[in-house]
């Protein structure tokens, strides 16, 4: 019986080691890694089964503050391509490539994009406008074609169509925004994250904190806060997934302004989650926000 199991494990151990050299999943992807979830998910809707993508950053995760783990620089130094946004978000990420050692081109998906600024600081939550999600994709795209020139053309029909699916979202956001009566047009949420879909569909956003989760507001900048939702008749605030909801409650419970629900600015959630992609992502917010500000 004994040698019979020992046998048994023999036999399964060398068709594990067999099964893991030959893994087509494994082999021949281009290794992409992602900075964070959002991006992550553009390089998987372009790069399909081409390509393994390692998102930094998981759902849920504070991509400002981000402390890499030891893992991180094994994942960097394995990858070819690393996908960051830039305008500043992943002031982490210098230091950790350059520990990594990695050769792995570095690409900034948001090249190209008109950035807004936040204070005196480069906002970089471009993704939020969808518009400027699929200048990202095109990078993304550009990117991994230069990489893997054997996949040109599914990376370019991948991009294609999801392109497709991101035009219609815009169209989606712009009619849903419409629905909105033009003078309830605006909410509070909290740090920022905004600035680039307020511009792209007209909504008024206003932050009690600065661009990053780091910054935390001030008495005196509540005071304010609350002083100008009363004035400007203000009718929801909204929380965010990855940022402390208390100081949004308590605005809320000092003004007439309802919570609207949670807003998701910088992070996928999981698979469990409202918002496990981008579209999923966008559709949450621009429902939490008609919810809460249409009639
Ligand atoms: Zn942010």
């Amino acid at each position: 019986m004994q040698s019979l199991r020992a046998a048994l494990t023999g036999v399964l151990t060398a068709l594990a080691i067999v099964l893991g050299a030959t893994s087509p999943h494994a082999e021949g992807r281009l290794n992409v890694v992602a900075s964070f979830s959002i991006l992550a998910d553009f390089v998987k809707n372009v790069g399909g089964d081409r390509v393994n993508v390692t998102s930094l950053v998981g759902p849920n995760g504070d991509v400002h503050v981000y402390t890499p783990a030891p893992r991180d620089a094994k994942t960097i130094a394995d990858a070819r391509l690393v996908i960051i946004n830039g305008l500043g978000l992943e002031g982490w990420l210098p230091r950790l490539l350059q520990s990594s050692g990695s050769k792995a081109v570095v690409v900034t998906a948001s090249n190209g994009v008109d950035p807004l600024k936040l204070g005196s600081e480069t906002d970089p939550h471009a993704w939020q406008s969808v518009a400027n999600a699929e200048i990202y994709v095109r990078n993304i795209r550009d990117a991994l074609v230069e990489a893997d020139g054997a996949g040109a053309d599914y990376f370019g029909r991948n991009a294609e169509r999801y392109l497709a699916e991101l035009d219609a979202l815009d169209r989606e956001v712009r009619g849903d925004v419409d629905e909105i009566p033009l003078e309830r047009r605006k909410v509070i949420s909290t740090h920022g994250a905004f600035g680039y879909f307020a511009k792209a569909y007209g909504i008024t956003f206003i932050a009690p904190s600065g661009v990053s989760t780091e910054t935390e507001a001030s008495a005196r900048d509540v005071a304010a806060i609350i002083a100008q939702v009363k004035k400007d008749k203000i009718p929801a605030v909204f929380l965010e997934s990855i940022t402390d909801d208390r100081l949004m409650r308590r605005i809320a419970e000092e003004t007439r302004a309802r919570v609207g629900g949670t807003l998701f600015s910088d992070s996928l959630t999981d698979e469990k989650g409202p918002s496990p992609t981008y579209i999923a992502l966008v559709r949450h917010n621009i429902k939490a926000l008609t919810g809460a500000l249409g009639r």
